[in-house]
């Protein structure tokens, strides 16, 4: 396709150096060496985004709504700010999926509003309609009067009884990666950075948040929002229902139901904590306040790191504190992904790789080198296992391949711990002090930018490799960034815990009790059930089950990984409570291969798995029915 272009051109010598000799294998980094362009020219590298970027690019949203609970629309205008990259571009081209767009009109250089005949594109299925907007010289600025469908896939709305409190109904938006265009007209791409403000109008008795400086009620009764610090499409956020807030600190607090908030308030205390091992390590938190709100259980994530604040899910209150290393991750967004940005999804793991490396940093930090490595091996369990996942090699290398089919493809372990290990192997090369250094003179380099794998790789050779050419050959670095699987460099993290662990499993497998649980974390616990051997009896099932009561267990990573094995084992007991926790959990993490490991054990787990989905399916947010409904359909007829 035409918006197709390659990697970033200006990068190429620089490859061509750092890596040098790269094989045929990968064509990608040859190409660029090719490759020339001058500095200032702008390639759009995002194929993700009917977007001209490269010629026009939004700088400002402004968004004036009515928040509809009736008919499941936000419906107003969206004013857009825009300057021209290219002196010669005619067309402003934004991405739009399923809106209702009922004019467009454009500022004239006399202050008046013009109307203005633009083109709405046939929707793709990925991608949505492109809506071209034709504009004068001199014009800057347009505004769009349109709708949202029902059916938006960014926006779930919960009637009163899908809500803990049942009196009122619910909305929260999911943007990554490609859902902002079913909320507003925008240039939906990661490459592209807006301010934004917003005017909402909601029913009584609700609260609208949003990514932004939060305002409070006027006397018209509208909410006014601020967004000062320009982030790309994908963080804009909102939330509205019967939200109540409870301060940590001065400047972090917990929005939530009130039936969960004190609850999540105490989960959630330590976050001061992790601000300041945050802010010690990598310099200034630079959004003003920092708070999370915890959303209905249908919320497809763990969380996501909306700036100002991160929308989590209520599966991590544990009770114990034992699951905040995801806040940790979402906190430490604020400067990975949020401040400094990958340009395009095929560089995913320039979010989510280095934000899972700051995580385990902070958890360090705070909770001591013991839990920093428990939590790498859990992420090298599940990093293995979407390894062997991986429909072909190339999508597991850092880099996803430019014929990546959709973005949510590259959200796997690869992008996660793949690249976490990337970073931790560059810092055993490079050293602590060095490599900490380096990356915290990165978040301040390109605070509030985006940029690509190519322009991370030149960053590193021109601050890090060329001071220490010992550290690591351009074939190693190579192997991470371009080759599949885990390279030859990796060391395997080794956890003394986890040691003891195996041995009190071998001991119970062997007939004795298992001793000395009784201060285990969770980690331990989740450790002990993914390691236990195939085929448990069912007697031992009921041994593991009285001894231990997995089975309705509160804490749902633990749950979880307890029903995986009891599916694999075929230990029919745990039937109500995993179709409890089916119904009343929607975080995709869970369900997802819940539902896949009942659908391949046999045709009647399949149907009784099909009736348990057809009723929690209306519960479930659009991203994870797109998901569970694939994973049926791979059965269909049979
Ligand atoms: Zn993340």
């Amino acid at each position: 396709m035409r918006f197709f272009a390659t990697t970033t051109p200006a990068l190429s010598f620089v490859l061509a150096l750092s890596l040098a000799g790269c094989s045929a294998n990968n064509p990608q980094v040859q190409d660029t060496k090719q490759i020339q362009a001058p500095a200032d020219k702008i390639i759009k590298a995002d194929k993700f985004t009917h977007a001209n970027y490269d010629k026009v690019r939004m700088t400002h949203l402004s968004l004036n709504l009515d928040v509809n609970f009736d008919e499941k629309v936000l419906d107003g205008t969206a004013t857009i700010n825009f300057k021209l990259v290219d002196p010669t571009a005619t067309v402003l081209q934004l991405d739009t999926k399923d809106l209702t767009i009922r004019s467009v009109e454009g500022l004239g250089a006399d202050g008046q509003w013009r109307g203005i005949d633009y083109t709405l594109g046939e929707r793709d299925d990925v991608l949505g309609s492109k809506l071209t907007i034709p504009f004068r010289e001199g014009m800057n600025k347009v505004r769009i009067d349109y709708r949202t469908s029902p059916k938006a896939e960014g926006l779930q709305w919960l009637s009163p009884a899908q809500t803990a409190g049942k009196k009122h109904p619910y909305l929260f938006s999911q943007a990554q990666a490609l859902n902002a265009r079913t909320m507003t007209p925008v240039q939906d791409t990661p490459a592209v950075r807006i301010t934004y403000d917003a005017t909402l109008r909601v029913p009584d008795g609700l609260l609208p948040l949003m990514s932004a400086e939060q305002g409070a009620m006027d006397e018209n009764g509208e909410y006014h929002f601020k967004m000062p610090q320009p982030i790309p499409s994908y963080l804009l956020a909102i939330a509205v229902g019967d939200i109540k807030f409870k301060a940590i600190n001065d400047h972090i607090g917990v929005y939530a139901e009130s039936y969960i908030l004190d609850a999540a308030a105490e989960e959630f205390s330590e976050t001061p904590m992790m601000e300041v091992a945050n802010t010690k390590l990598y310099g200034p938190y630079r959004w003003g306040r920092y708070d999370l709100i915890v959303l209905p259980p249908s919320f497809p994530f763990g969380g996501m790191e909306n700036p100002r604040l991160s929308f989590m899910t209520p599966t991590l209150i544990a009770g114990d504190k034992s699951l905040t290393n995801v806040v940790a991750h979402e906190l430490a967004h604020s400067w990975s992904g949020n401040l400094v940005t990958n340009s395009s999804w095929l560089d995913a793991w320039l979010n989510e790789g280095v934000t899972s490396y700051v995580e385990n940093r902070v958890m360090e930090e705070l909770y001591g080198e013991g839990r920093a490595v428990m939590e790498q091996v859990l992420a090298l369990d599940d990093l293995m296992r979407d390894l062997r996942a991986a429909k072909r090699p190339a999508l597991t290398h850092l880099k996803m391949p430019a014929d990546l089919a959709h973005p949510d493809d590259a959200f796997t372990q690869i992008t996660y711990a793949k690249g976490q290990f990337f970073l931790q192997f560059l810092e055993q090369r490079f050293g602590r002090d060095e490599f900490d250094a380096f990356l915290k003179k990165y978040f301040d380099d390109f605070a509030f930018q985006s940029l690509s794998t190519e322009e991370f790789i030149k960053y590193l050779h021109d601050e890090l490799h060329v001071k220490n050419p010992d550290a690591l050959t351009s074939a190693e670095l190579k192997a991470w960034v371009y080759g599949p699987g885990l390279p030859d460099s990796f060391i395997t993290p080794k956890s003394d815990a986890f040691a003891k662990v195996d041995a009190v499993r071998e001991a119970w497998l062997g007939g004795a009790a298992a001793e000395e649980t009784a201060n285990w974390s969770t980690h331990e616990w989740l450790h002990f059930l993914n390691k236990m051997p195939v085929g448990l009896s069912e007697d031992q099932f009921e041994r593991l089950d009285s001894a231990f009561k997995f089975t309705g267990m509160q804490n749902a990573e633990i749950a979880f990984a307890w029903y995986m094995q009891a599916i694999k084992g075929g230990y029919g007991a745990v039937d109500t409570q995993l179709e409890n926790f089916l119904m009343s959990v929607g975080r995709g993490k869970f369900i997802y291969r819940l539902y896949a490991e009942l659908a391949k054990r046999d045709e009647d787990t399949r149907t009784e798995a099909k009736r348990i989905y057809k009723n929690a399916r209306p519960g479930y947010h659009p991203i994870a029915q797109r998901r569970i409904d694939a994973i049926f359909a791979k059965y269909a007829g049979g």
